[in-house]
């Protein structure tokens, strides 16, 4: 339980990949805090479940990510994984979801990481993950602002991983392809309208056709790299942006 005595954040918990990760991170002995949106009784589920607090906060806000670093005190391990999608041509691209979506997967984990960082260089370790995509290497049509926020992210990663390297803090991106999430399965019908497809032709023509392997990634298989990450075999891994999508940027 090489995690026992750390504090771990992971925003967007309630759901996907972030409460993947959350179960991992407690499976190894953090203290988790969860975050992230839904039924009442599913949180008090995963509450108990896990010994977590759960704080709601809506990441989009400035104001939201700092009354949820104050509610959450001091943290060891952060992940900033909250994120969202909107798809749609870019002359129809609705401006308020540019905002939202840049301020989410972008600006959140500048906000969690600038608030969280003091505590981490008192305490000469942290880890900072961020949950970027394959969006953050490649682009794809009618995902403008996810892909310039998920490609921001690399770069902010890099900003953390060299000012922090000293202080025993690490910061890296995860960047998986398509894993089967609510995150996924939303965007089908706006991708249907988009194209002028059938919901099968968006999932084989559009969604596997980018992975090699034909597969969802797994969300455990996400999961494990941020554990990965945490453990002392990570401590010289630093800025890097770490692909999880069955070989889909190779090409
Ligand atoms: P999901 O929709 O299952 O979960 C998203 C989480 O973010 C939920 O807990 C939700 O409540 C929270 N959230 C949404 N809006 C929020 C807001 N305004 N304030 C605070 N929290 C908010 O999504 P997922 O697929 O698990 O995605 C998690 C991360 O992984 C995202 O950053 C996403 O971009 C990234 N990602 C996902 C995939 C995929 O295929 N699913 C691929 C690559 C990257």
């Amino acid at each position: 339980m090489f995690l026992s005595g750390k504090r771990a954040l992971v925003t967007g918990s309630t759901s996907g990949i972030g409460l993947a990760i959350a179960r991992a991170l407690k499976a190894q002995g953090a203290e988790v805090l969860l975050t992230g949106f839904g039924e009442p009784e599913a949180i008090a589920a995963l509450c108990e479940e896990l010994g977590a607090m759960h704080v709601s906060a809506d990441l989009t806000l400035t104001e939201g990510v700092e009354r949820l670093m104050a509610e959450a005190g001091a943290v060891d391990v952060l992940v900033n994984n909250a994120g969202m999608q909107h798809v749609a041509p870019v002359e129809s691209f609705p401006p308020e979801k540019w905002d939202a979506i840049i301020a989410l997967n972008l600006s959140a984990a500048f906000h969690t990481a600038r608030l969280a960082v003091p505590h981490m260089k008192d305490a000469g370790w942290g880890r900072i993950i961020n949950v970027a995509s394959a969006h953050s290497l490649v682009a794809s049509p009618y995902k403008a602002a996810y892909v310039a926020a998920k490609h921001g992210i690399v770069g902010l990663t890099k900003v953390l991983a060299l000012e922090l390297a000293e202080a025993g803090i690490t910061a890296n991106c995860i960047s998986p392809g398509y894993v089967w999430t609510p995150l996924v399965e939303n965007q089908i019908p706006d991708t249907m309208a988009a194209r002028g497809m059938t919901r099968e032709q968006v999932m084989h023509d559009i969604l596997l056709a980018k992975q090699p392997t034909k597969k969802f990634v797994a969300v455990d298989e996400v999961a494990a790299m941020a554990l990965f990450l945490c453990g002392d075999a990570a401590q010289n891994i630093n800025g890097a942006n770490w692909s999880v999508d069955g070989g889909w940027t190779a090409e």
